[in-house]
């Protein structure tokens, strides 16, 4: 059969290193067909990225940060002259400064909050406005979230306030484009250990605390967060656009466990 994302050509944007969400999805969009370019953030992360880029046969490599409008300019740039045209874009990037992702949110700068806002928020934004118009064959536009935009995490502070936004924002943006054929979607992602993750205090903890109260009694790999994503980006997902989809063991659904299930 056809593999489910065959003629399908999409952006990724937010590949650190193997241990990326990114990354997850990068190899299940190829696995299932897709024709792939990738952004990465200033040319330090080149060496690590080019090699799985390499492996992946992707030759369209973009460096891209989204904080700087001259690199957004050129990356889309590129893939117009290059490609013409644009079926999706996964958008996994998020920033804030670590020393304000432990302690209270009290706490927060109106610098780190602006900065927060900025690349967490509304380069999503930003990434839709630019990619829509490439997509003339409609779309499909996913970023990625986290449980703490909708209760109160550990440590997870103004990221939280910034992935609420973000998903209020996935709303809006679904209602914009839906008339053009194209849907915006969240995945939810469970704890992962990774570039980004290593900066929430207590992290660890996070993630034992999810492994033992998930209905799955385990924590979710990349590798999952990349089905649940090919699927959503695929024709598949042809009728689901708003949506926060959570791809977290199940944890979203528990209010509380009893007091033995870590021991089931
Ligand atoms: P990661 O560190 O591998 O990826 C984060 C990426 O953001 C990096 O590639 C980094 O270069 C990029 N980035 C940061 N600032 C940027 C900028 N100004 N311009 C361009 N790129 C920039 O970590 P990850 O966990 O794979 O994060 C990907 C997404 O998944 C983030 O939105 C994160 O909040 C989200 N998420 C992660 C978890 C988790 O537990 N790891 C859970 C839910 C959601």
């Amino acid at each position: 059969s056809t593999p489910i994302l065959a003629g399908k050509r999409g952006l990724v944007m937010g590949l650190a290193n193997d241990k990326s969400i990114a990354w997850g999805i990068a190899k299940a969009c190829v696995g299932h067909g897709a024709e792939l370019a990738l952004t990465y953030q200033g040319a330090p992360l080149l060496k690590r990225v080019k090699p799985l880029a390499e492996s992946l046969g992707v030759t369209m490599m973009l460096d891209c940060d989204v904080t700087d409008t001259p690199s957004m300019d050129a990356a889309f740039d590129r893939l117009r002259d290059e490609w013409g045209r644009l079926d999706f874009v996964v958008h996994a990037i998020a920033y804030s400064d670590r020393e304000q992702l432990k302690g209270r949110y009290v706490n927060t700068t109106p610098e780190n909050f602006d900065q927060t806002m900025r690349i967490s928020c509304f380069s999503f934004t930003d990434v839709c406005r630019r990619a829509h118009p490439l997509m003339s064959e409609g779309g499909s536009l996913l970023t990625l979230t986290y449980y703490g935009a909708e209760q109160v995490m550990p440590h997870y502070n103004v990221m939280g306030v910034a992935k609420a936004a973000l998903e209020a924002s996935v709303r809006y943006l679904a209602n914009d484009l839906g008339p053009e054929g194209i849907r915006v979607n969240a995945i939810s992602a469970g704890p992962i250990r990774t570039l980004a993750a290593s900066g929430i205090g207590d992290f660890r903890f996070i993630l034992k605390w999810n492994e033992y109260n998930a209905p799955l009694r385990r924590n979710v790999s990349t590798d999952e967060v990349g089905n649940a994503a090919m699927y959503l980006l695929s024709d598949l997902a042809s009728g689901v656009t708003g949506e926060v989809h959570h791809v977290d063991s199940g944890y979203h659904t528990v209010g509380m466990v009893a007091p033995d299930s870590a021991s089931q």
